[in-house]
Formats: structure tokens, sequence, C-alpha cells
């Protein structure tokens, strides 16, 4: 068996979560195993359910109103304990802060080996894999042995797709946990500004860097924004200035974002930016230097001053859209 660990927001299965299905469905169809998933959470069976669309199987819902609330040695409990019962050849999870925190601790509860941030596994006795290390700038192949295989994939390397399972059953497990297992766990959420569009999610993105200049000089950035239907985000040298908060940056220690396109603004392309862009299908770069870092990832680039570039497409919009 493979087992997929799925997170889930809002009751719906993480998108991440549901790369890492896919390559779970791909997994069990070379090992000749069948493919099942565990959700942690009383309220995540709507969650469970609706992976019947998405190749598993078997869901195991560990039903526990306590769950609900993320505390990540809890879920870890349960993950390892399903580990004893079920005996998978591999337990996989999305490469997300909280896939990557619950497998460090079933590794660390199992006694077993943990890949992180796969791009690529080939099952076999001891399973090969390449993995993403140093945020993305090294590609390390390793050999992961041990009788059970603990995996994290990279996210957006393997494509989600629905592929309904021929039977679907969900099994509802209570595992015994100690009050100890729940000293740390979140209490509260803070709700995403209404109305505004996650980074994570958005198809379009503006970026602003140290070329912006000021707080103020992001108000352009934010009239292009809101004429595109874009979110903003921005680079830490501008979180650290103090001009956006840190929701907005993007990169090592910010969000990564999955956008269709990603235009960035002053903004000079230092690795630990790029590791949050590169998800970006494309990039437009709008720099004074030529020869910006940046400009070895952007598929598109202005060389010019941001500050006459980005008002003039400003105009032309309103313009085009008789504003
Ligand atoms: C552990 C660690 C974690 C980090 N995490 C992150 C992270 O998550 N995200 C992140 O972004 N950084 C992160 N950094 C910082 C990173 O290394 C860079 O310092 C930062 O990304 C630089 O930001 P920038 O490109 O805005 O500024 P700069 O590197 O100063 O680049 C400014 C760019 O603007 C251009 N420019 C200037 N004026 C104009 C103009 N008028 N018009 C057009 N272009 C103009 C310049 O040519 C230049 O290319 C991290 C660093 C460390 C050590």
């Amino acid at each position: 068996m493979i087992l997929c660990l799925v997170e889930h927001t809002q009751r719906e299965p993480n998108p991440f979560s549901l790369e890492a299905l896919a390559l779970g469905r791909q997994m069990a169809g070379q090992v000749g195993a069948p493919l099942a998933a565990v959700v942690v959470g009383a309220a995540g069976r709507p969650a469970a359910e609706a992976l019947r669309e998405y190749g598993a199987a078997d869901v195991h819902l560990i039903a526990d109103e306590r769950l609900d609330a993320y505390a990540p040695e809890a879920w870890a409990e349960s993950v390892a304990g399903l580990i004893d019962d079920l005996g998978p050849q591999a337990v996989i999870a999305a490469g997300s802060d909280r896939g990557h925190e619950v497998m460090a601790h079933v590794a660390a509860i199992t006694n077993l080996a943990l890949a992180t941030n796969c791009l690529s596994v080939e099952p076999g006795e001891a399973f090969l894999v390449t993995r993403q290390r140093w945020g993305g700038s090294l590609l390390e192949e390793a050999r992961l042995k041990g009788p059970v295989k603990l995996l994290t994939i990279a996210p957006n390397v393997f494509a989600a797709a629905l592929a309904p399972a021929a039977t679907f059953a969900i099994h509802e497990t209570r595992p015994a946990l100690t009050d100890n297992a729940f000293r740390v766990m979140a209490t509260q959420a803070a709700a995403a500004d209404a109305g505004r569009l996650s980074l994570a999610d958005a198809r379009l993105v503006i970026g602003g860097g140290r070329g912006v200049g000021s707080a103020e000089g992001f108000r352009a950035l934010e009239e292009l924004a809101g004429l595109l239907g874009a979110a903003v985000g921005c680079s830490r040298a501008v979180t650290s200035a103090g001009w956006r908060p840190h929701a907005e940056q993007i990169g090592q220690t910010g969000e990564r974002i999955t956008a269709e396109l990603y235009i960035a603004c002053g903004i000079s392309g230092a690795m630990q930016h790029i590791v949050g862009a590169e998800g970006a299908r494309h990039i437009l770069a709008i720099n004074t230097d030529p020869d910006a870092t940046i400009m070895n990832y952007a598929d598109y680039a202005i060389i010019g001053d941001l500050h006459q570039i980005v008002p003039a497409i400003v105009a032309e919009l309103k313009r085009a859209k008789g504003l």
C-alpha cells in the first residue's frame, strides 16, 4: 500500500496534497499496491469524500475533533499509528510547511528515514529519489531505505488529476492520543483580508522590490494590480524596510506563488526570492539593469525605470478599458 497524508482547507483537499496523491497513484501502479489516503480531523470528512475522485480506494479518517486544530505531534502520532496498523510501503505528504513538520515528527516517532522535497521517485528495494535542497539551488540524488519510506514532494512538480477509484471506502479511526501530543497546537487562524486575492492562488502577481523606492511607490503597483485583477507581492528588502507586510513577501522565507504571470518590478532576482517566484509559469521583469540576475529567469523583460513604465501601462490599460 502507498499511503498519502492529505491536508485539507475549508473541508476541501489541499491542492498540493492532490499533487502528492497523483505521485502516490503513479507509485501504486508501479509497485502493484493499492493507494490509500489519511485525512486528519473529524471536520475533514467532506475532504475525505472528495478523494473518491482522485483514485484513493481507502481513506482513513482520523475522526478526533481535537485534531481539527493543527497539532503537529498529535497528527504525527495518528499517522504513525496507521503505519503500525497498515504497514504501507511508503507514506507521501505535500512539501508544505505542515507536511514537512508532521512527517519530521513521524520519522522521529517511527525511526524511519524521510526524504523531503522530492522531484522524482523510483520505487525499488531502496527508492531512488531526486530532491531539492537549499531552496532549489541544488538537486540531490539519494537512496531511501527502510521498511516504510517517508517522502514529501516539492510543490508544483506533479499534476493533480481526476481518476475516480473503482472502489471507495472511508474508514474512521480514533487513536488513543495522550495530552502530551497536544503540547503544540494552533489556537487561532487569521483570515485573509476579505476581497484580497491570496498570493499563493493568484493567477497574476505584481511584485515590487527595493527599486520601487518607498511605501508610496507601491501605489502605482496597486493600481496596476487593481486593473488586472492581480495580487501584490514584494521582496524581503521591501518587508525589511517596512514598506509592505510580511504576508506579501515572496521567497524562501515568504510565500511561493504559482501564477500564470509574475511581473517583477525593481527586483534583482536573489536566489532566496526566486525560490518563491519560480512556480510562476512566466516572469516579466521590469528593471533598469539589463544584467540583473532576474534576467536569467525572466521570459520577458522591459529594461527601464519602473516609475515610468508602470504608470505608462496603467494609463494604456485605462485607455483600453475606457476609464
Ligand atoms: C536566509 C535568507 C532568507 C531570505 N529570504 C528572502 C525571501 O523570502 N524573499 C526575498 O525576496 N528575499 C529574501 N532574502 C533576501 C535576498 O537575499 C535579497 O536581499 C532580496 O531579495 C533583495 O531584494 P530586492 O531584489 O528587492 O533588492 P535589490 O537586490 O536591492 O534589487 C533591487 C533591484 O531594483 C532595480 N531597480 C532599482 N531602481 C529601479 C527602477 N527605478 N526601476 C526598475 N528597476 C530598478 C535594481 O537594478 C535592482 O536589480 C533572504 C535572505 C536570506 C539571507
